[in-house]
């Protein structure tokens, strides 16, 4: 029996790892250029803290999560998105006392069993960052500005950024009523998900992507028609943010988002060169949230990015790494106590970082070669028995072809 990977989960390949890095070290250059400090919570976690956070109706917490019982029958599930565990962290190891504001961000797998299509996985990666304990709208803006100085050091400079504010616990409770009496009156012409929305989660309606839905709701009252004053002024204010910082943005009055844990601000990044599965990133604030989970009431915003999406792009625009590591030195040993010799060599080298590789395969000089031209070294030394007698031998430049002689006692890599 021959087992393969399990549908919506992809192996990442050594030949696919460089494009991996490089995203991996511009993330977390652009976070620590931000101050943002790197935080890594478990791949599971206790199945309530999703549930109460991303909602108990939403698609991910209602048919998503991979949650089983383990052998003391406790309900596990694999974390399907960043907020809720590292909210959980902040909590338990009272990370609000030791600073009014924390700034983290997270790179790892999410697990969501979708169905699997272009874009869409079941074990997915994402990068992330919080902002804990401020209100200002400077920190709804900076949470949109990581993920776009992120793209743009990429090399990535189309995309659409669409805002909006799904209000507060003031000034959503009326309007949300006043939606629902809407949608009541199309009730029975609404998709079954829809329907099922009405009652608990009406201004997801909103943001539904079926047809139909999008028609009957075409031109109900949106939430900013009814925002309080905080929430009109902070909506404002990030705004004008985005506008002193000459960042492109449009309003979209019916994004709401997939996780119920929004307050006020709510985001999307898009990509054109994507299909249909066009999110590159989304966030918000969630100012109930760490109080709803037990913590201190304390406000916070926070976006979350998909990788595989994000390679997907770079590719399309032709803007992948795929940059292999090669070795700097191979050793091609003529006999047995060449290859020992050659052995003990490159751990000696490979200390002095540099990357040195021998035969471990008994091949002959030529396959030896041959290998050492598949694996784009950049210097060969053949060395035999009268290499080892005389201590000298020729370093081949595989580039150019070019040999110097060189001493085995001092083995020098021109830089
Ligand atoms: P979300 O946590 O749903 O707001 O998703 C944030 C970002 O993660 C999305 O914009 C996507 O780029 C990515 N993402 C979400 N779900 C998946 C998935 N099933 N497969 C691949 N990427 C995903």
């Amino acid at each position: 029996m021959k087992f393969r990977t399990i549908k919506g989960t992809k192996d990442i390949l050594p030949d696919e790892i460089a494009g991996w890095q490089h995203v991996e070290s511009v993330v977390r250059r652009v976070m620590h250029d931000f101050n943002y400090r790197e935080i890594r919570t478990p791949a599971f976690e206790q199945t309530g803290l999703f549930a109460r956070s991303i909602g108990e109706l939403t698609d991910i917490v209602s048919k998503e999560m991979y949650t089983f019982l383990d052998r003391s029958e406790e309900s596990l599930t694999l974390r399907p998105e960043g907020t809720a565990a590292t909210l959980r962290a902040y909590i338990q190891n009272n990370l609000g006392e030791q600073s009014p504001l924390t700034k983290v961000y997270y790179i790892g797998p999410m697990f969501r069993q979708e169905r699997p299509q272009a874009g869409r996985l079941r074990q997915f990666h994402q990068f992330g960052a919080e902002a804990l304990g401020a209100s200002s709208p400077l920190l709804d803006v900076e949470t949109m500005v990581l993920p776009l100085e992120i793209y743009k050091q990429l090399g990535i400079d189309r995309f659409a950024l669409k805002i909006n504010s799904v209000g507060c616990e003031k000034c959503r409770p009326a309007y949300k009523q006043l939606l629902q009496t809407e949608l009541r009156k199309v009730f029975s012409q609404l998709s079954p998900d829809s329907q099922a929305r009405v009652e608990q989660n009406p201004l997801r309606v909103l943001d539904s992507k079926n047809e139909k839905d999008r028609e009957l709701t075409n031109n109900m009252p949106l939430m900013s028609e009814h925002f309080c004053e905080k929430c009109a002024l902070h909506f404002a204010s990030v705004r004008s943010l985005l506008e002193a910082l000459s960042i492109a943005y449009e309003v979209d009055g019916r994004l709401v988002r997939g996780l119920d844990y929004y307050t006020k601000t709510a985001f999307e990044i898009t990509s054109t060169a994507l299909g249909s599965q066009d999110a590159l990133a989304g966030g918000g604030r969630y100012d109930l949230l760490i109080e709803e989970l037990g913590g201190k009431s304390t406000p916070g915003v926070g976006f979350a990015a998909g990788i595989e999406r994000l390679l997907m792009v770079l590719s399309k625009l032709g803007k992948s790494k795929q940059t292999r590591a090669t070795p700097i030195l191979y050793f091609i040993g003529l006999d047995e106590p060449a290859r020992i010799w050659a052995f003990l060599k490159a751990n000696e080298l490979r200390r002095q970082d540099i990357c040195a590789e021998v035969d471990y395969l008994g091949r002959s000089v030529k396959s030896q070669m041959r290998e050492a031209n598949r694996q784009q070294a950049h210097y060969v030394i053949v060395v035999g028995e009268q290499e080892l007698k005389t201590k000298a031998a020729k370093l081949k430049n595989m580039r150019t072809g070019e040999e110097t002689s060189i001493s085995l006692d001092d083995i020098k890599i021109p830089s």
